[in-house]
């Protein structure tokens, strides 16, 4: 074990002590016996989910269909926004009224919104009914927090001061069989000036690329198609480790398992490098999508949001990449009111969607959150002038999304059957290696594998296909 582990990774000792606590609660009498989680946010969210579920069934118990209807209802929060915030916290409110008809239920929350400054006491103070409660920090320790609330019956509360921390080896139960998350790295060290995330989520941990790789090799073993390396910028994986295998190395490794489609979230600009565009172009295992968050087109702005390239330098990694890989689409998120955003800057932001014309965007209105440097600038957008910016963006992207979305009209593409389209019984939906939605008639058998498509029909969000009949479904590139 090198210094770098002794540092950051839960020791064993502690993990096996989460066990200990897991057969214990089992032997609680009147315990909860099933569980209920509600996730808010991104895909690291979704992911900390399976992994909570994971611990919860060592524990034994079982999912229940509804949270009305579980013994332990756990929220899984983020505070990215002040709306996903406050959507969390009603919630939870709700939950109260449950509670009285049902004193037995456990009312948990954990997540990136409790880990704010503030938050915890917040919790104690104003939502009494709140039984247990946890950093992203702490999730190792759900076994320990859950039994300390169900045999006391007291409200159990736990935040770590700092994340500095690697919890390898945890059960997780995922949602799908043949999709499936693996987080590379934890934390950032960015800290644009809008987002909250390296104060809830702490610094930049990479994971050791050989406890990936084991996780990955189980993963292919298991006959899982397509996998998603998920971290707040994986293009900066491996930075804080000593002799560290780069992204685009690592990204090599996990395509040589075998597994068909792999994918990666999120890219920040500054760190797209070109041996990572070069791996892009080279790979076929790669998805050919790429997720890279421009947030504004004005460079005043860039620079108040503390991004670290400028609109030039950002147009010239698109440039790049459109160069080597053509047939890679691209997305993005867009923040539009920012403090101090004049009309012109919106307008350049305008301009350069335009010119990269994405294949979708994200689209947010500024949300101030309490402790970070944008939150104390003067320049407040009148909220009128935000709505009708947004309004203008959402319109010119559904315009380039359309346009994007024709030029796919007459083309194959390699389509994973995810399950049924919820709109008719007959529909099936599944994803393009471009992560564009498809929905075409097809059947059961389909679902967890990748088949031919030709697309027929675009509308606004999805595609429309054919299942090509009889044609090799499982090719041997670019899926
Ligand atoms: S790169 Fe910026 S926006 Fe993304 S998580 Fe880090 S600080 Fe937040």
């Amino acid at each position: 074990m090198n210094k770098r582990d002794e540092i950051m990774r839960i020791s064993e000792t502690e993990l096996a002590a989460q066990r200990q606590f897991s057969e214990e609660f089992k032997a609680l009498p009147h315990r909860p016996q099933t569980y209920y989680i509600v996730t808010y946010g991104c895909q690291m969210n979704a992911h900390d989910s399976e992994k909570l579920a994971g611990m919860l069934e060592g524990m034994g118990m079982r999912p229940a269909p509804a949270k009305e209807e579980a013994d332990f209802v756990l929220h899984n929060t983020c505070c990215i926004r002040d709306n996903a915030e406050r959507k969390a916290l009603g919630n939870v409110t709700w939950l109260k009224e449950i509670k009285k008809e049902r004193p037995g239920l456990l009312i948990g929350v954990c997540g990136c919104m409790v880990q704010e400054p503030g938050m915890a006491d917040k919790l104690l103070r104003q939502y009494p009914f709140v039984d247990v409660a946890f950093g992203t920090g702490n999730i190792h320790q759900l076994p320990e927090l859950l039994y300390r609330a169900a045999e006391t019956r007291r409200r159990v509360v736990a935040v770590p001061d700092e994340q500095s921390t690697i919890a390898e080896g945890l059960p997780i139960r995922r949602e799908s069989p043949f999709q499936a998350y693996v987080t590379i790295m934890y934390g950032c060290n960015n800290f644009c000036s809008y987002c909250i995330v390296p104060y809830v989520r702490g610094r930049e941990r990479s994971r050791e690329a050989d406890d990936i790789m084991r996780e990955v090799e189980t993963l292919q073993k298991q006959g899982v198609k397509e996998i998603m390396l998920l971290g707040q910028n994986v293009n900066s994986y491996g930075s804080d480790v000593p002799g560290g295998v780069t992204f685009p190395r690592l990204l090599r490794r996990v395509t040589e398992t075998g597994i068909p489609r792999v994918r990666f979230m999120t890219s920040h600009p500054k760190d797209l490098s070109d041996e990572l565009v070069e791996e892009m172009a080279s790979n076929p295992a790669l998805c050919r999508h790429l997720h890279l968050p421009v947030q504004s087109g004005s460079n005043r702005i860039l620079q108040a949001m503390n991004r670290k390239y400028t609109r030039e330098t950002y147009l010239e990694k698109v440039e790049k990449i459109r160069r080597a890989a053509p047939d890679v689409g691209l997305t993005t998120d867009i923040i539009v009111a920012f403090p101090g955003e004049t009309d012109r800057d919106f307008e350049d932001t305008m301009d350069l969607a335009r010119q990269v014309c994405y294949d979708s965007a994200f689209t947010f209105i500024y949300s101030p959150r309490v402790g970070t440097r944008a939150a104390e600038m003067p320049g407040r957008i009148d909220p009128a002038l935000a709505t009708e910016r947004i309004g203008r963006l959402i319109a010119l992207q559904e315009e380039m999304t359309g346009r994007r979305f024709a030029e796919m009209t007459g083309k194959t593409e390699q389509v994973l059957v995810t399950g049924r389209s919820k709109r008719s019984e007959t529909q099936f939906t599944g994803k393009t290696s471009r992560n564009i939605s498809v929905n075409f008639e097809g059947n059961e058998r389909m679902i967890g594998q990748i088949i031919p498509v030709a697309i027929t029909a675009a509308s606004k969000t999805t595609l429309k296909g054919t299942v090509r009949e009889g044609e090799n479904n499982e090719p041997a590139s670019h899926r």
